[in-house]
């Protein structure tokens, strides 16, 4: 994207605290590096409080600028961007002088401030979570800068503490941190390093030197080398020959950074832990290697790089932010980023990210089970956590297997579902989707025949037919005795057509199934969650099945992972049996089941949901849906136009070429894939009007622009 600025190279200089001697270190560093880098180097301060206007041309055009002026006196390529009088925090002094700062401008200037080539040296103003306006802070002007930073740690009373808080800070954030460098700030006589009055410069001493050993200690288990601990030194000009190792250290890492590699790729991203791989690299290696959902590995349609994602926008390398249509395929109901996820996850990690459940439990599992069971439609009582949507379709369909051999009718071992159906890619999910869809003519001799029925055709929005029900009657009473389960989306079809039934529909087939004693397994995998307008979309029709699957949103998008529901009385089906037929227990196990990293992501997922107004959320996107997608009904491509819930879809009469529009979609600033004739939306619950409005203006734009 344009106006994008050149990456640095070089480094970022914080510190744990005001007074931990940035200026200082940036200084005799500044003469050190520029020294090495054959004069190549310039000093920059992004910001800089406490000023003083001068009448000749100061430091900063007009300004003298205290930080800046120490650093010149060893290095005189040194320069201050923003100047403010007050000596106060940035934002504060930025907004008494009647402006605000921005992390972008800044990193643009910083960029600016450089010449091409030269190694850049940017020191921050205080530490990491010093505030540049009312959301930005330094570390997102790190971020901005991609730079390795240097922390420079008072050594001092609370050295341990901030040091490791910055650094962890940073590490969060995925920030590179080169190293620190502990500084004493003061005289041995004056050292403040906590003991009380009585005690002598020798016990100080010695805690001061404590600092360093346990620093040294703790900095190494976080990855980050201690590069110098720096005696006290008044004359800012004297050697210090500790330095002259640390700038040996760092040059040498600046000569590995390579070759500048253009513009940034993006402003708030973390770029740690990435390789330093252009985007076309990255782009060229994913197309010739990767293989994509439902694409060929040899001549794949384009993909882009996305790098973050924030509450309903998701960024491209270039810079490019897009309003999300799709909550990455039902999952991110929160959006993305949710600080309560993050922060969730982050504890889960700390104190377990995985254990095997064989043997072992723990409170994440037991703490979502309790959630889905309260959430869940009367009579289930037994939780299966699967590993993704598909795996929890197959053990539901195990389980009824299961249940129904247990219970004395081996003969049922098929499946009836309606067309249209989607249940997922394995290969017992895959069975019952629709036939045409999943490829069955492809597959045939692989995957076991099952019993489909009609597409519930009794529209959502249209009265009830009570024919509709027709041939799933006549097909349980003439197969009953082969038939284990009904398996199907309550209310939504989903992948399979974006199909939305009578709720009576779904009341009728529950019947039946209870008539017969065949069980009625939901799967719950896209619709649960809030997304119809109901938790669960069963609640429309008040039926509560036997076996019901969860997953996508189960997360709130942060991870996989799905589950499974079953009655007590399939529970206690399946426990009836012999040894011969399974002894009673239910015959799967994933490796990651009930991963507590899953668990912990879900329990707050569902805690966020529940203390949200979810239910207002959805119904304002329905209307805001209705509203923008309607007009579509009147144009002669589009066949249907149907709204529900938090979810819109325009059918087209003919399938989309998918990669033109996605082109037209990006263009236009959001993110929406169709799908064969669907064009749809199913945007995250934080979307605002205007964000649901630019989405459906962007399809009906399609529409115009004869794309679909
Ligand atoms: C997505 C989906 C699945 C499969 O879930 P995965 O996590 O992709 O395996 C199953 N059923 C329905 C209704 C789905 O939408």
């Amino acid at each position: 994207m344009n106006g994008l600025p050149r990456e640095l190279r070089g480094f970022f200089v914080t510190g744990t605290d005001t007074d931990a001697g940035k200026t200082f270190v940036c200084a005799r560093l500044a003469r050190l590096l520029g020294g090495l880098a054959g004069g190549r180097l310039s000093y920059v301060k992004p910001v800089q409080t406490g000023c003083t206007r001068r009448q000749d041309v100061g430091t900063a055009g007009g300004w003298s600028a205290p930080d800046v002026d120490a650093v010149a006196l060893q290095w005189p390529r040194a320069r201050a961007l923003a100047c403010f009088e007050p000596p106060c925090s940035p934002h504060l002094a930025a907004s008494l002088a009647g402006t605000a700062l921005s992390c972008r401008e800044l990193a643009k200037a910083c960029a600016d401030a450089v010449p091409e080539g030269d190694m850049a040296l940017v020191e921050g103003a205080g530490g990491c979570w010093v505030p540049l306006n009312a959301r930005e802070t330094m570390l997102d002007l790190m971020l901005c800068l991609r730079l390795p930073v240097v922390l420079v740690a008072a050594n001092r009373l609370g050295c341990l503490n901030h040091a490791m808080l910055s650094v962890e800070a940073l590490q969060a954030r995925g920030i590179e941190v080169a190293g620190i460098v502990l500084n004493r700030t003061c005289p041995p006589a004056q050292c403040d390093a906590g003991c009380g009055a009585g005690a002598g410069p020798a016990d100080e001493l010695r805690i001061l030197q404590d600092n360093e050993a346990s620093l040294e200690a703790f900095a190494a288990e976080a990855g980050v080398p201690l590069l110098a601990s720096l005696p006290w030194q008044e004359d800012p000009l004297a050697p210090l020959p500790q330095l002259e190792a640390v700038a040996g250290t760092l040059f040498d890492r600046f000569r590995r950074q390579g070759a500048p590699r253009g513009a940034m790729p993006s402003w708030s991203v973390p770029a740690a832990g990435e390789s330093p791989e252009s985007a076309a690299e990255i782009l060229a290696f994913d197309r010739a290697h990767l293989w994509h959902p439902y694409t060929s590995a040899l001549n794949p349609l384009p993909v882009r790089q996305a790098v973050s994602a924030r509450a309903n926008r998701i960024v491209l390398a270039d810079g490019t932010e897009l309003v999300d249509g799709m909550s990455s395929w039902w999952c991110a109901v929160h959006g993305y980023g949710s600080p309560a996820l993050k922060a969730a996850m982050s504890r889960q990690i700390h104190a377990m990210s995985h254990v095997m459940f064989g043997g072992l439990t723990h409170r994440p599992a037991a703490a979502l089970a309790r959630r889905l069971l309260d959430l869940a439609p009367a009579g289930l009582e037994h939780v299966f956590f699967a590993d993704s949507g598909s795996v929890a379709v197959e053990v539901a369909l195990k389980m009824a297997v299961q249940y129904q051999i247990a219970t004395g009718r081996a003969s049922r071992r098929r499946f009836l579902t309606p067309l249209g159906g989607y249940h997922g890619d394995t290969q017992g999910a895959m069975s019952v989707c629709d036939p045409v869809n999943g490829m069955h003519t492809l597959f045939a001799g692989l995957l076991p025949k099952h019993y489909f029925m009609e597409r519930p055709s009794a529209r959502f929005d249209q009265p009830f037919d009570p024919a509709s029900l027709s041939e799933a009657a006549r097909i349980l009473e003439a197969r009953q005795d082969e038939i284990a389960c009904v398996v199907l989306e309550p209310i939504v079809q989903g992948a399979g057509g974006m199909w939305f039934y009578h709720p009576r529909y779904l009341e009728g087939l529950a019947g039946l199934c209870r008539q017969y004693g065949i069980l009625l397994v939901l799967d719950e995998i896209a619709t649960g969650f809030g997304r119809t307008g109901r938790l669960f979309a069963s609640e429309w029709a008040g039926v509560a099945p036997d076996i019901m699957c969860v997953g996508k949103a189960l997360t709130g998008g942060m991870m996989t992972g799905g589950a499974v529901l079953a009655s007590g009385a399939v529970a206690q089906g399946i426990e009836q049996a012999g040894p011969a037929e399974g002894g009673g227990v239910l015959m799967h196990g994933p490796t990651f089941m009930g991963n507590p990293l899953f668990c912990a992501a879900a329990c707050q997922s569902i805690d966020l949901l529940l203390a949200s107004p979810w239910q207002e959320r959805v119904r304002n996107i329905e209307g805001w849906l209705r509203e923008g997608l309607e007009p579509c009904r009147r144009h002669p491509a589009a066949a249907d136009v149907r709204v529900l819930g938090a979810i819109g879809v325009v059918e087209a009469k003919r399938p989309v070429d998918m990669a033109r529009l996605q082109d037209y979609f990006v263009s236009r600033g959001v993110w929406i894939r169709p799908f064969n004739r669907n064009v749809y939306l199913m945007p995250p619950f934080v979307s605002p009007e205007e964000d649901v409005a630019l989405l459906c203006d962007a399809i009906r734009g399609a529409f115009d622009a004869g794309l679909c």
